[in-house]
């Protein structure tokens, strides 16, 4: 799986290893794999056979939440198996100003703990010492509301569950857990293999994803705001402004020396999330945006009137009557605002990572000479040219950029990324919204 590319890093093959046998490290492109004993090699496929997302032998998701779902009616291609779907956000708390959308993941987790449902809730926490760990993220436990609030916000960043899940195998209690939608799939795939985590994991909290990024996307940030990588200790990805729309990006780091510096996406050279700088080659073979194997999902209401409101709301798939009756009561009480809405609300609010995965997917399935098996057949429906244009370069970026970036930081060198960088993204802009004199002339000879 890693060296075709298909290995995402979610840590489930560690996890089910013998301890020590195998550990997820960082490889050159600030991408985590798993690193194992030669005896480790040869007996992992077994258990990755079963259990890894990407893994053609595995159960597919449509399979799984036929299985987890029974009493979720409603299916629709985008957003899988659902009882009901949700726009809104928080109320209560500061969870809505801490959290990327409407803070609703956050409330989840909490409310989860608070009604006794679960002990502790895997998610993502900032590390303490990043430069002691060699990471600025790491998932962890949450055993209280405190703890939950600290780890919100959307991580672009490599994270595994190894440690987690390990825990989980080894400790009782009710557990639940945060994943973008390959983790919740690779953790759902381990609960059929194993009874402990069967019984243990009592709820799954989905986040929507368009893909993850290596941790040189980090670092780039920190390039772009002229400092070493070395001297980060904290990123937020997605600090919220209320002179900024939503969906206008803002990352803010903050140094281990007390400073600060801070930055809008936008003009960044790699900070157009759709031209696909630093993503995970794996990510080129998914075809779930909305976690459809998640009991309860949340995304971004990216549609308006939602989207230019700079506080942020959340779509959100409910699977289970159980959750369901969770958010409705708590609707009622006004410690939530939630307006129902149907699948093709929440497919609207997903057009382009909905566009990637699955008329995108099948175009590079019929490029590949060993296509993996995915529930998108190869080339249907057929894109139109312009299209075809977009994805092909859009995963050339995605495999240049790790390129490019390892080259420039093995010689310390940072224009050589950067050069690089501007020119894919003028490219890239010319092909997809005809933008700039390239882009006129994209138009003029018809090809955009
Ligand atoms: C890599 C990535 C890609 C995404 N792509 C999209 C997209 O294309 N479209 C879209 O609508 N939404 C996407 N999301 C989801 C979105 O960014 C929000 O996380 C989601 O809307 C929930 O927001 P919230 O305010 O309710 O969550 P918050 O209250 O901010 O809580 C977020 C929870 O998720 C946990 N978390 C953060 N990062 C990670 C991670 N990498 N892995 C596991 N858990 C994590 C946090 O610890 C926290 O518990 C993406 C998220 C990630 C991490």
């Amino acid at each position: 799986m890693v060296r075709a590319g298909r290995c995402i890093g979610c840590g489930g093959c560690v996890a089910q290893s013998e301890a020590g046998a195998a550990v997820m490290r960082f490889d050159a492109y600030g991408q985590l794999k798993p690193s194992g004993s030669r005896a480790w090699n040869r007996n992992a496929g077994s258990i990755v056979g079963k259990t890894c997302p990407f893994s053609s032998d595995a159960v597919d998701e449509d399979e799984l939440a036929s299985a987890l779902f029974p009493d979720a009616p409603a299916h629709d291609p985008a957003t899988g198996r659902h009882v009901t779907a949700y726009v809104g956000h928080v109320i209560e708390g500061d969870y809505r100003q801490q959290g990327s959308s409407g803070g609703l993941a956050s409330w989840m987790a909490s409310e989860l703990l608070r009604s006794g449902r679960v002990d502790a809730v895997a998610h993502v926490h900032a590390c303490e010492d990043p430069g002691a760990s060699g990471r600025l993220f790491e998932y962890r436990l949450s055993r209280t509301e405190a703890e939950v609030r600290a780890g919100a916000g959307s991580r672009y960043y490599p994270v595994e569950m190894s440690g987690v899940l390990r825990t989980m195998l080894g400790e009782p209690g009710r557990y639940a857990i945060v994943g973008i939608p390959c983790f919740v799939k690779a953790v759902q795939l381990m609960r059929r293999c194993h009874p402990r985590l069967r019984e243990r994991i009592a709820c799954t909290i989905g986040l929507f994803c368009g893909h993850m990024k290596s941790a040189r996307f980090a670092e780039s940030l920190a390039w772009q705001m002229g400092v070493d990588a070395r001297e980060v200790q904290r990123i937020d990805f997605r600090k919220k402004h209320p002179d900024r729309p939503a969906n206008w990006y803002h990352a803010a780091i903050a140094l281990k020396n007390g400073e600060t510096r801070g930055h809008d996406w936008w003009p960044l050279v790699d900070g157009d999330w759709g031209a696909g700088f630093f993503m995970d080659s794996a990510c080129n073979s998914c075809d779930d945006v909305m976690a459809e194997t998640a009991d309860v999902s949340f995304g971004d209401a990216w549609v308006e009137p939602y989207a230019s409101s700079w506080q942020g709301h959340n779509v959100v798939v409910v699977r289970t009557p159980d959750l369901d009756a969770l958010l409705r009561e708590a609707s009622d009480a006004g410690r939530i605002e939630l307006t129902p809405v149907d699948a093709a609300f929440v497919a609207a609010t997903q057009a382009a990572g909905l566009r990637q995965r699955r008329e995108g997917l099948a175009f590079r399935l019929a490029r590949c000479s060993d296509p993996p098996r995915k529930r998108v057949q190869p080339d249907a429906p057929a894109p139109t040219p312009q299209r075809r244009r977009i994805y092909a370069l859009r995963a050339s970026i995605s495999r240049w950029s790790h390129r490019m970036f390892r080259i420039a930081r093995a010689l310390r060198i940072r224009t050589i990324y950067l050069l690089w960088a501007r020119a894919a993204l003028t490219i890239y802009h010319a092909f997809a919204y005809r933008r700039g004199r390239l882009g006129a002339l994209v138009n003029r000879l018809g090809l955009g």
